[in-house]
């Protein structure tokens, strides 16, 4: 349609979204649908974070902000990245924006130019690419593999730069597939970026507290001080702190970048919710307990789905060591046909098929640059885990 604008067709709508819809509307019409397609958690908001919102309400705390956040909010994500993060970052070189995909966005759309790249370790999360098309700019997918545990080699990272390079796009823990690095591992990746001056960091933190098996945590800026100058440092509330409808995400670098982000921002949607806001204070300030119990939930679920999916005829499931999700591949499933005629040729196929036969909802793998594959969250209860692995080792079981 001559309607749209040329940049809009460039992207697909975000399929994580789209999965989630599809499942919620099966579910409308009544049926039996277990859906593992969105990636959020199944618990609760924390109380102590819900009530500073409901204070925040009582207090008229009802108004337009400051456009990139309140002071009392930057100052908490200062205090945040300094505890947690060995960084040092003053307030005005914070930005706050509603969720963490509204500070991606801005920070790519302020950014790139045509022609530029981001290099982007694939498997990734379905909406980097069509960001930065949206933006003008060039998605250089570097491809991981299975027996890498998908993480991203070094000499894979300096093939892929070139003069047009721009950012590199980092996400670990990963979604889709749970990879997390070891410090020396991130540090060899730091090392092939200080080789590269014209090359900007953004690193996508969103999973940092999800991390298993007693990994600790390390961000670029943090095992590598010389890139601090180039790095944007983003982060959010929507996963550890169970807050995906709440709408709010974070980074922190040079201040010129802020600057221009905060610009964009003051053109679109102005400050994130104000109640959401004065509920982030209290989730950074506040205790952080509730995160080790919830990740003892996580790793048991984890490793629950894991046995079973290595249990199911045709597929392979890597151990993750973050985030909630897996990321089984299902290349021994392709080539063949499901118990109701299914042609199994891709893995949209594959999963378009467990969603009709079996009532299971996933995404496909090709969604994340990452095929034949599929991702399953496993953020839900251990009930709904259970019978949804007995119908994907049932799918994959009749296939012929
Ligand atoms: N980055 C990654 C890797 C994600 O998985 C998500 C959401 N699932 C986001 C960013 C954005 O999260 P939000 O906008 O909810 O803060
Ligand atoms: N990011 C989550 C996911 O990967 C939520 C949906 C989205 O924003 O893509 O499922």
């Amino acid at each position: 349609m001559g309607f749209i604008a040329d940049s809009l067709n460039r992207i697909q709508p975000s399929a994580t979204i789209a999965m989630a819809t599809k499942a919620r509307e099966l579910r409308a019409q009544g049926r039996d649908i277990i859906s593992l397609s969105a990636g959020e958690p199944d618990f609760e908001t924390p109380q102590n974070i819900k009530d500073a919102a409901k204070r925040a309400l009582d207090e008229g705390k009802t108004r337009y902000t400051d456009v990139d956040g309140i002071p009392e909010l930057k100052a908490a994500i200062v205090a945040k990245f300094s505890r947690e993060n060995g960084l040092t970052y003053r307030p005005s070189q914070v930005s706050v924006g509603t969720g963490g995909k509204q500070v991606l966005y801005n920070a790519l759309l302020a950014t790139l130019n045509p022609g530029d790249e981001v290099v982007i370790p694939a498997p990734c999360w379905v909406s980097y690419a069509d960001i930065v098309l949206l933006g003008g700019g060039k998605p250089v997918f570097v491809a991981t593999t299975i027996d890498d545990g998908f993480k991203l080699r070094p000499e894979a990272l300096e093939r892929a730069i070139t003069p047009n390079t721009k950012w590199f796009l980092f996400n670990a823990p990963s979604n889709p597939t749970g990879a997390a690095y070891t410090r020396a591992e991130l540090k060899a990746l730091t090392d092939v970026l200080m080789k590269n001056s014209h090359v900007w960091v953004l690193t996508d933190d969103m999973y940092e507290h999800l991390l298993y098996d007693g990994l600790e945590f390390f961000t670029p800026a943090q095992v590598e001080p010389g890139l601090y100058e180039r790095t944007l440092t983003m982060n959010g509330l929507s996963k550890a702190y169970c807050m995906t409808g709440w709408r709010l995400g974070y980074a922190a670098g040079p201040e010129a970048l802020i600057k221009a982000m905060c610009k964009l921002q003051s053109q679109s949607t102005s400050n994130p919710s104000s109640i959401t806001q004065w509920a982030a204070v209290e989730a950074l300030n506040g205790p952080q307990d509730f995160i080790p119990r919830n990740n003892a939930k996580f790793v048991e679920r984890r490793d629950l789905v894991v046995s079973m999916l290595n249990q199911a005829k045709g597929l392979k499931c890597p151990m993750p060591q973050g985030a909630f999700y897996v990321y089984p591949s299902c290349a021994g499933a392709l080539g063949k046909t499901s118990a109701k005629g299914a042609m199994i040729k891709t893995d949209e196929d594959f999963v378009i098929a467990l969603l009709d036969e079996e009532g299971v909802a996933c995404v496909h793998g090709a969604a994340f640059a990452g095929s034949p594959a599929f991702r399953i969250s496993y953020a839900t209860s251990n009930e709904l885990l259970k019978e949804a692995c007995m119908r994907i080792q049932r799918f994959c079981g009749n296939l012929k």
